[in-house]
């Protein structure tokens, strides 16, 4: 058997690839037919392949690697961090400095009382944590009966059960007999998609208040908390319109219903502030967070949680727990990737210059004929791709082939951007430049050309 190294032929990898490693969230057939893109390394906002070619990613990898790609000061900390003390864990009393430095920059840097800190291994662990740390809260609080989460159709909160069930995929549903009980929906603010002759105002409210009707179909006794993403990431980059957001906390108040705020992609810079909370004045009782708190460099999740639950918390012994929860090597190189978002001003820095100049050339993109709406909050950005802008329509029976052949376009074009359907999506590495900025633009123009000659 041949050694596998990054000198083997391309062809010879992506063979022994999909003859042996099963991919998330790709075809089988199309991995045997096409072969996967080998990536062999990266620095900054470029990645490079098999073939030498160099690739601007718009994605930050999966919405993740916030401070961008070969940062030596992780590397560094993550060896001093294994010598020294490679493991162990926090359950049972027992606890080490790399956890507690953490927790502690999470709740300096996290609004309110957000104040304590669980860990888990990504997001989608930390929000199944969250599902049993809103359960056992209102238990605690003689109210076992509030157990219902309500979500919204097409928000994304992971993929384990608990996460599956409580993101509002039907497709993902479809798979494993999902949602678990006792999770309910409501439709989100998509107002592109869904509005109508509705503005998008009025709109957004209606949508927000879809939340207090399902709240007294269900009975408010049996409703524990309400999840939601600032912004709809995986979803297409969905964001809602104004006055959205301040009708859901009004209704959470009312019925006294824990908010929890999933900024597994919009914490940690990537609307312009530490939190996308911060940006949409969102004050959320518990956080979900992940990705951009290590910039991806090592798997690590959390639930930031409030005075508020922790103190009700405090009075049982949650049994729950990850055998990663708080791992040292994770949780120091998280602490380094904050020291350098702050230290370096990369936050303010989305927020004061490269986000805006971001927005004006994002925008640009509206006089393409197949673009329908350009939407864009700090470095997380969407395209609607539509055959009439009038009407905002999706691509007849195809929906989602025209979002694909882009794609495909953009990777030809040494450009990584996503699609949703027939949305495009970026969330590109929060340390890109202006430069940088007009390349990703030029390749997405010319990419959206090219798809618009094939389809037209
Ligand atoms: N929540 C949101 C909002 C996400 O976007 C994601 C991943 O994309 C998750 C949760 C799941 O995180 P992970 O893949 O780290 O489990």
């Amino acid at each position: 058997m041949n050694k596998i190294t990054n000198h083997l032929p391309t062809a010879e990898l992506q063979a022994i690839d999909a003859a042996h490693h099963m991919h998330p969230f790709t075809a089988d057939g199309e991995l045997k037919q096409k072969g996967a893109r080998v990536i062999t390394s990266a620095k900054g906002i470029w990645l490079k392949d098999s073939e030498g070619e160099q690739v601007l990613d718009a994605m930050a990898g999966l919405w993740c690697v916030n401070i961008g790609y070969g940062r030596d000061e992780l590397a560094d900390v993550a060896a001093r961090q294994m010598r020294e003390l490679p493991y162990y864990n926090t359950f049972f009393q027992t606890t080490h400095v790399p956890a507690i430095a953490l927790a502690q920059k999470l709740a300096e840097l996290a609004p309110g009382d957000l104040n304590h800190v669980f860990y888990a291994n990504g997001g989608s662990d930390a929000n199944d944590t969250n599902i049993r740390m809103v359960r056992t809260y209102w238990a605690e609080k003689g109210q076992p009966e509030r157990e219902v989460i309500i979500s919204r159709w097409n928000a994304y909160h992971g993929s384990t059960i608990g996460g599956t069930s409580l993101g509002g995929m039907k497709g993902m549903h479809g798979q494993g007999s999902l949602p678990i009980p006792g999770i309910e929906f409501i439709d989100q603010p998509n107002w592109y998609a869904e509005g109508g002759d509705t503005d998008p105002e009025a709109f957004g409210l209606e949508r927000a208040q879809q939340l207090e009707a399902k709240i007294k179909e269900i009975g408010p006794e049996k409703v524990a908390a309400f999840i939601g993403e600032p912004v709809q990431g995986a979803g297409g980059v969905i964001v809602a319109p104004d006055g959205y957001w301040a009708e859901i906390q009004r209704i959470c108040r009312k019925y006294d219903i824990l908010l929890i705020v999933d900024e597994v992609i919009t914490g940690f810079g990537r609307t312009g502030n530490w939190f996308g909370s911060q940006t949409l004045d969102i004050k959320p009782d518990i956080m979900t967070v992940a990705k951009g708190l290590s910039s991806g460099y090592v798997p690590i999740g959390a639930s930031i949680v409030s005075d508020k639950v922790a103190d009700v918390l405090a009075a049982t012994e949650f049994n729950h727990g990850y055998t990663y929860s708080g791992h040292p090597v994770a949780c120091a190189v998280a602490l380094e990737n904050l020291r350098i978002l702050q230290e370096e001003g990369i936050v303010d820095r989305v927020r004061e210059d490269t986000a805006p100049y971001l927005a004006e050339k994002w925008h640009s993109l509206a006089d393409h004929p197949f673009v329908g709406e350009t939407k864009i909050v700090g470095m997380m950005a969407s395209l609607a791709l539509t055959p009439d802008k009038s009407k905002r329509a999706p691509f007849a029976a195809d929906t989602g082939t025209v979002g694909y052949i882009t794609r495909e376009r953009c990777f030809a074009n040494n450009l990584i951007m996503r699609h949703v359907g027939d949305r495009m999506i970026i969330s590109p590495p929060l340390v890109i430049t202006r430069a940088e900025i007009d390349t990703l633009i030029e390749r997405a123009r010319k990419s959206l050309d090219e798809a618009y000659e094939i389809v037209k």
